[in-house]
Formats: C-alpha cells, structure tokens, sequence
C-alpha cells in the first residue's frame, strides 16, 4: 500500500511500545502501524487502536480481547481483534507488516519473536529475554529464513552502530575487535549501603536514575541481573565470546556502550538516555530519521565517570555470568527463575535481596541441558518456574 512499511508492535502499550509508537507517528510518510498488542489493558489498546488506526489488535489475555473488540465495534472502527498466544503469532506472521517490533517483556515474547524471525521480518529487539532464553536456535532462524535482526536495548544497538558494517560476515576478531564493553549505570542503588539492600522497596528499585522503564526491567537494573541478560545477549547477538565482552559501570549514561579495536582505539555511542534513539536507528537503518530526542550538550555535560562492576553488590551479574558460561538451558533457567523472583519483590512477597538467593537455588537445583531444541528450552523453564516458586514461598515475608 502505498510504499510505506508496515510495522507490527508486540508489546504496543509498554514503555518500548509507547516510544516506538512516538517515532512511527513522526514518520508516518514512511511507515505505518499494521497491529498492535499487548495483554489485558483494554483501555490502552483501545485508545492507541483511536490514535494509530491498525488493521489488527492482539490482546493476549482472551477476555480483555472481547471487552476491545465490544469498545471498537460501538465506535465503528474497523480493527480486527485477535486472542491468545496464537493471536499474538499471528500478529507478528502478517504479510502486511516488513518490521515487527518484540517488546513484550519477559519468556511471554518468545513465541511470536520467533514467529517473526522464521516470516523472515526485520526484527527489532527490544525482548532480550527471548535471545537469552532460545539464542542458538533464534540466531539460527534468523539466518535460516532471511531475516534481520536489529537491536533495540541500547547497548547493543550502541555496539552495533560502533561494529564494521560486514562484523557478522567476518566475525569479531578479523574485524580486529578486541573487547565490547557494555555500560550500565548501576542502576538507583550502586552507592546505598549494603545493609540497607534488604530493605528496599519496588518503588525505590523502580525509580532509576537514567531512564524510564518497564516494572521488571527496572527491578533487573537495580539488580544488575538486566546486565548480566546484556552480556548474554550480546554473546548471540555479535558471535562473542563471553571473556571478550566487559562490563563497565557509568553512572551517566551517556555513552550506551563502546568497541575497543587491536589498534588501541576505542568507538563509543553517545546520546540522551532516550529508547527513541535506538528505535529510530533500527527503523530507518542503514538511514538515518529524526528521532525526537534532544541532541547532547557538550558544553553542559559536566562529566563522564566509569568503575567496575561490585559482584558483592550485584550477586545477579555473576550469577548471570556463570549461567552463560554453564551454556545450554541454564540462562533460561536463570531467566524464568529471575522473572519468578522479580514477580515476587515486585508484589512484595519477598525483599530485594531475595531475588539473587532465589535464582542461585534454583540454578543449584535444576541443571541446565544441552539445546536440542524448543521443547527443551520451555520445559526446563517451566521445571525453573516450578522451583523458584517454591523457594518464593519458603522466604514469603509474613505481613
Ligand atoms: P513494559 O512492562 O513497559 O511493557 C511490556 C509490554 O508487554 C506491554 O505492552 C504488555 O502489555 C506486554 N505484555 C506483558 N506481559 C505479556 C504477556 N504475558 N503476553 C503478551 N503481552 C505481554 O516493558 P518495557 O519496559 O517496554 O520492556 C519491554 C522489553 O524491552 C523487555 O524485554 C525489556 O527488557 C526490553 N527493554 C526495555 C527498555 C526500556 O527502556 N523500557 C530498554 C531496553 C530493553
Ligand atoms: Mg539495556
């Protein structure tokens, strides 16, 4: 239809979701919405079905998925409403939409992530937990079937843009990369004292300093555990070895990541803490398109600080370490047990400090397999779920 390209969002009213709505609306000569979904805000759904006018609506949970399709048929608009986790693999096949953006949070995006990948859609990855979860076999079906995938979090796609444009035709080291340091900010507590972790609460972990998030994204940056996910997810996304990716703690989040090169040099990515900067890039690439975002001020920065990431602080990032390095299943035992926990805290049903005891019991208890494929992959994140779950309800705070 008149050359724009159509976009699907798997996650439309989340915070990645809201943001890439933002660009698309600013560049609607160029593209257009083709779905949205998300999983039982009718209201919001409903109100971006009014302002976006997409052919198709998702709703995951079935119910929330009538309540929609009742509230747009009274209004007279013409949107197609589907259900369930097939609507939401149907949504990302649609022929109509070249781009699908996954930012669903969590083990629930995997599905239709792969789905798009396997349609051979540019993917735009903003679900990092679907690359930690499945990483052999999403990589494979990306190259399998044509695809492109293109990061969204903002360190990989600071490390994409700072990468050689042929990388995944060479690999890393005949690029003459020597390391990919990842930056995180250390999230709102990197400098609380340590006795005072326990007793944190999800709006405290919930108020990051940088950026505006996600509930659980949020919890898993004050954990770091979002890192060690990053670290994970760049070792797939770039064909690294993990001893070649480094994390570094900067505290203003300015510079999204950076390359270092044989040679001694060093690319970095600046930027305002803005999703709409990666979103954009990842739309219009190997183009450029106005974002949005305010442009960075050198004369008013007033400076850029690094350190080493605190294992002691940060239990959740060796953790994450030592799964990857386990490889097979275990990130996505350690994920399924993190998203267990990160429920948890954030209902108050175990503290803060809880989250790291219960991914580390889980990961002593249930061992990882080599990946043969899907079926292994969700059973043992659903054995993970099982036993976090029990380790949840041993730590349950009495209130
Ligand atoms: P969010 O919680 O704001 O939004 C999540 C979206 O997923 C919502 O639209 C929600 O309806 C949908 N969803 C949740 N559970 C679902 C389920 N079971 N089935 C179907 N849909 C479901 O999250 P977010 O902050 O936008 O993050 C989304 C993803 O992007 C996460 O994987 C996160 O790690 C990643 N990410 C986010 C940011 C950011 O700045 N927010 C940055 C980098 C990466
Ligand atoms: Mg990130």
């Amino acid at each position: 239809m008149n050359g724009r390209i159509g976009v699907t969002i798997l996650g439309s009213t989340g915070s990645i979701g809201v943001s890439t709505l933002d660009v698309l609306h600013r560049h609607s000569d160029r593209f257009r919405v083709v779905a949205l979904t998300a999983r039982q805000d009718v209201e919001g759904l409903y109100r971006q079905c009014l302002s976006h006018a997409p052919d198709y609506a998702v709703m995951a949970d079935p119910d929330a998925a009538e309540r929609l399709r009742e509230r747009l048929r009274s209004a007279g608009r013409p949107v197609e409403v589907l259900a369930g986790a097939v609507g939401l693999e149907q949504a990302a096949v649609l022929p109509d939409a070249a781009y699908v953006m996954a930012a669903i949070v969590g083990a629930a995006g995997l599905l239709p992530t792969l789905a798009a990948a396997r349609a051979g859609k540019r993917v735009l990855l903003a679900n990092k937990e679907a690359l930690v979860m499945a990483g052999p076999l999403f990589m494979a079906l990306i190259r399998a079937h044509g695809a492109e995938l293109l990061p969204i979090d903002s360190e990989h796609n600071a490390v994409f843009q700072c990468l050689p444009p042929d990388h995944a035709a060479t690999g890393l080291s005949a690029a003459g990369v020597r390391r990919i340091l990842l930056t995180g900010s250390g999230g709102p507590f990197r400098t609380l004292p340590l006795d005072q972790l326990p007793e944190v609460t999800p709006e405290q972990a919930c108020a990051h300093p940088n950026w505006r998030m996600g509930r659980k994204i949020s919890v898993d940056s004050a954990t770091m555990m979002n890192k060690g996910l990053e670290v994970i997810e760049a070792c797939w996304l770039f064909a690294a070895p993990a001893e070649q990716i480094e994390v570094v703690i900067h505290p203003q989040s300015m510079i999204h990541s950076m390359v270092e090169y044989l040679d001694g040099s060093v690319l970095a990515q600046l930027g305002n803490p803005d999703m709409r900067t990666p979103i954009a890039h990842a739309l219009a690439w190997p183009q450029r398109l106005d974002a949005g975002v305010s442009f960075l001020d050198f004369a008013r920065l007033a400076r850029l600080e690094f350190q080493a990431p605190d294992f002691a602080r940060f239990p959740c990032l060796q953790l994450a370490f030592a799964a990857l390095e386990a490889g097979g299943t275990t990130p996505a035992i350690l994920n399924a047990a993190n998203e267990m926990a990160v429920q948890a805290f954030l209902d108050r049903r175990i503290r803060f400090t809880d989250i790291a005891a219960v991914v580390e019991q889980t990961l002593e208890r249930i061992s990882g397999r080599a990946v043969d494929g899907l079926t292994t992959i969700l059973d043992d994140d659903a054995r993970a779920r099982a036993t976090a779950d029990e380790r949840i309800a041993a730590r349950t705070l009495r209130v």
